[in-house]
C-alpha cells in the first residue's frame, strides 16, 4: 500500500510559513501584490483565479484580478501589462492560461518583465532555469519537487520519468530534476514503449492531461507518483475530476502517491504566493 502524500496538508504549512514572511516584510514597509489577467470566458479558469485570491489574502498578499471577454483587442492586454510592468506597487503579474485560441499565449507572457513574471514563463526565465542561474521557476514544477521531497529527502541520483513535455509543466519539471541531479528521462506523445521505459522510474510524474492513462504496468514496485492531470469525466451521471493515473490500480505497487484532487494542486497555488513574496524581496 502507497503513503498518500497529502498536497492540501503540505500547502497549508507552507502557507502558514509564507504568511509569517509576508507579516515580516509588510512590517519593513513591503506590500506584496499580485495582479492576474484572465481572458475570456472559462468556468475552470475562474475557479483557478478565485482558488489564487482566497489565498492570497489568507497569506496576507493584496491580489487584483483584470478580467477581458473573449471579444478583446491584442492592444488591450499588452497595454495592461505594460502598465501593471511600470506600476511599483505591484510585483507579480500572472497570465492566466489558456487564452482563447485565437490568441497567442507565449507571445502575451512574454511582455511580461521577467522581474514580476510569477509563473517563470518568460524566455528570459526559462532560459536561465535552463542554464541552472538563479530566478523564478513555474509554480507548478516547483510544486511538484516541494512533494517529493517530503517523501525522498534526496532526489540526486534518482531515474525521474516525466510524462508530457509542455512548456508550463514537463519541461521545467525536467529542468528542475536535473537541476537536483536525478536522472531525468522526458516523455511526449511520439515516445515509444511508454510503460517499459516508465517501469524505470524511481520517481514518475505524469502531466498528459488524459484521465487514468497510467495504470500499474507504468509502475515500478517501491516508485514515487505524482500525478499532476486535472481531468474531469462523467460517471454514473455525473462529473468528477480524475488524474492521469488509475489511483486504485497503482496504490499497491507505488511506494508514495498523490491524489487527485488535493496532490498537486493546492502546492501550485501556495508556490504562487511563495513565488510572490520572492519578487517583492528581490525587487
Ligand atoms: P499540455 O496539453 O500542454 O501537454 C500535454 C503533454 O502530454 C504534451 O507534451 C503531449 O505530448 C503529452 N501527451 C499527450 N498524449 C500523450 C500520450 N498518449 N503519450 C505520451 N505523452 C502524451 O498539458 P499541460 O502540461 O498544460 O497539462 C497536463 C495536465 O496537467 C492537464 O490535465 C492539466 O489540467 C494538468 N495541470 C495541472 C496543474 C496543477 O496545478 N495540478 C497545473 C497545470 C496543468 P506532445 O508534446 O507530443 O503533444
Amino acid at each position: 500500500m502507497a503513503k498518500i502524500i497529502d498536497g492540501k496538508t503540505i500547502a497549508k504549512e507552507f502557507s502558514e510559513q509564507i504568511k509569517k514572511r509576508v507579516d515580516e516584510i509588510k512590517s519593513r514597509g513591503i506590500e506584496p501584490r499580485i495582479a492576474m489577467i484572465r481572458v475570456g470566458e472559462n468556468p475552470a479558469s475562474d475557479k483557478y483565479i478565485s482558488v489564487k485570491e482566497k489565498l492570497a489574502a489568507e497569506v496576507g498578499i493584496s491580489s487584483v484580478v483584470y478580467k477581458f471577454g473573449s471579444v478583446v483587442k491584442e492592444r488591450e492586454i499588452a497595454d495592461l501589462i505594460f502598465q501593471l510592468n511600470e506600476d511599483k506597487k505591484v510585483h507579480a503579474i500572472l497570465l492566466q492560461s489558456p487564452l482563447p485560441k485565437n490568441l497567442q499565449f507565449r507571445a502575451f507572457v512574454n511582455l511580461i518583465h521577467p522581474n514580476k513574471d510569477v509563473d517563470g514563463l518568460t524566455t528570459i526565465n526559462q532560459g536561465k532555469l535552463f542554464s541552472g542561474e538563479p530566478g523564478i521557476a513555474p509554480c507548478t514544477p516547483l510544486g511538484i519537487l516541494h512533494l517529493l521531497r517530503t517523501v525522498c529527502e534526496d532526489v540526486a541520483g534518482r531515474h525521474a520519468v516525466v510524462l508530457g513535455r509542455s512548456s508550463i509543466v514537463g519541461r521545467p519539471l525536467a529542468q528542475l530534476l536535473l537541476n537536483a541531479n536525478c536522472t531525468v528521462t522526458l516523455l511526449h506523445s511520439y515516445s515509444k514503449d511508454l510503460p517499459e521505459i516508465c517501469r524505470t522510474a524511481d520517481i514518475l510524474v505524469s502531466a498528459v492531461g488524459k484521465p487514468l492513462f497510467v495504470g500499474k504496468e507504468f509502475i515500478k514496485p517501491g516508485a514515487t507518483v505524482i500525478d499532476v492531470g486535472i481531468n474531469r469525466i462523467e460517471q454514473n451521471g455525473s462529473s468528477k475530476i480524475v488524474g492521469d493515473v488509475d489511483f486504485n490500480d497503482v496504490f499497491d505497487v507505488a511506494e508514495a502517491i498523490t491524489p487527485v484532487p488535493n496532490g498537486v494542486g493546492p502546492m501550485t497555488v501556495a508556490h504562487l504566493m511563495h513565488n510572490t513574496l520572492k519578487l517583492a524581496c528581490y525587487y
